[in-house]
């Protein structure tokens, strides 16, 4: 028996046709479900009854619960331990600036693509997030703020395209006015780079904005760095952006953790202005954070200056990503599923 929120859009009007109900009803559903954070099928007041007792019989309802919450000393950086109806918890990151909130979600119980620098990846694979999982993260930040989520990037835990369809579906309900009305641009995808992932996104109608994680334009160093991806070759990562580009006319940004002595040398420095230049990409260059157990240190600041100002020279735009909770491990690769001490 399927949770009601396992279901994306289209799913949910399938699930609902099948009962023999009215199409309508299935944004009725959706809206009490992500809108209106409905936590049982009595509050949907609108349904009639007999329907409400049926879902409830088919699709049973159930809303994460926050094992933890940390707020970050610096910064207002809020980071959440949620915790699913099996037991299961990912962590998700509310990131406020003076107008925007955003929210960074996980797609996966864990990572198995095992990029050696990243807390996820070392922890391993559990399971995907369903959809409504996802959005229940994004919505449940929002409400804790009690502001409305500006933006919404899966850069948390896992990798969307390895459990794609969950990851659309959920991004579909965050866009949708009848879900948690964040606009397409606004919503973010984090790959390390499977391309048929990148290129299915290109074909999708809404224009969702796409982040590639980099990390190295040198074919030797990328693999040691990001194993699960060896098998995409950087040419054909070129490639499927430039073909991303033509379709979309949209700009991506390229994940570049920048780690001393690793991917920050004057080779590595080339082979990415080599990578970037006279793609339509931004550069957001991120000195690593550290991670406990990973000998990796980050590149001085000054370090990191250099490679905007160089990449420049060739007609590549790069930023510095400021650095988020920190002190609450809320930062990029510092993301875990193990509950931690409480
Ligand atoms: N799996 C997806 C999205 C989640 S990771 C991906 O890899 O893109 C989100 C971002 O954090 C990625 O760009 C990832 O490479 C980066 N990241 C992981 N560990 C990091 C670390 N220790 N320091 C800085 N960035 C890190
Ligand atoms: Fe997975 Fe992304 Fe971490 Fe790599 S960086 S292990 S793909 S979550």
């Amino acid at each position: 028996m399927a949770e009601i929120k396992s279901y994306d859009l289209d799913g949910l009007a399938g699930l609902l046709d099948s009962i023999g109900e009215p199409r309508y009803r299935a944004k009725q559903v959706a809206r009490w479900l992500y809108a209106h954070g409905a936590t049982c099928y009595d509050e949907m007041t609108d349904l009639p009854a007999q329907l409400r007792d049926n879902l409830a019989a088919k699709a049973p309802l159930t809303t994460p619960t926050v094992k933890t919450r940390r707020v970050s000393a610096l910064d207002g950086t809020r980071k959440y331990l949620f915790r699913f109806s099996d037991g299961e918890a990912v962590e998700s990151v509310g990131l406020p600036t003076r107008d925007r909130l955003t929210v960074c979600f996980s797609t996966q119980v864990g990572c198995a693509m095992g990029c050696s620098f990243c807390a996820t990846g070392i922890g391993g694979f559990v399971r995907n997030l369903t959809a409504g999982e996802m959005v229940d993260q994004v919505r449940l930040v929002g409400e804790d703020f009690g502001i409305r989520v500006t933006n919404a990037v899966a850069m948390g835990q896992g990798e969307p395209f390895a459990n794609y369809d969950a990851t659309l579906g959920a991004v579909r309900i965050m866009n949708s006015s009848d879900g948690l009305g964040i606009g397409a641009r606004h919503l973010t995808v984090s790959t390390c780079g499977i391309l048929n992932g990148v290129a299915r996104l290109s074909n999708e109608p809404e224009q969702f904005t796409l982040a590639v994680s980099l990390h190295s334009a040198v074919q030797n160093t990328r693999d040691k760095l990001m194993p699960g991806v060896k098998g995409a070759l950087l040419p054909e990562l070129r490639n499927t952006l430039e073909a991303y580009a033509t379709k979309t006319g949209r700009r991506p940004s390229l994940e570049y953790a920048m780690i001393a002595g690793v991917n920050d040398t004057e080779s590595e420095l080339q082979a990415l202005m080599d990578f970037a230049s006279g793609l339509l990409v931004h550069v957001n260059l991120i000195p690593v954070n550290t991670v406990a157990g990973v000998g990796l240190s980050r590149s001085g600041p000054a370090r990191a200056r250099e490679f905007v100002s160089r990449l420049a020279t060739v007609g590549v735009e790069a930023s510095i990503r400021t650095e988020r909770g920190s002190d609450i491990e809320a930062a990029c690769g510092q993301l875990k599923q193990r509950i931690e001490a409480e």
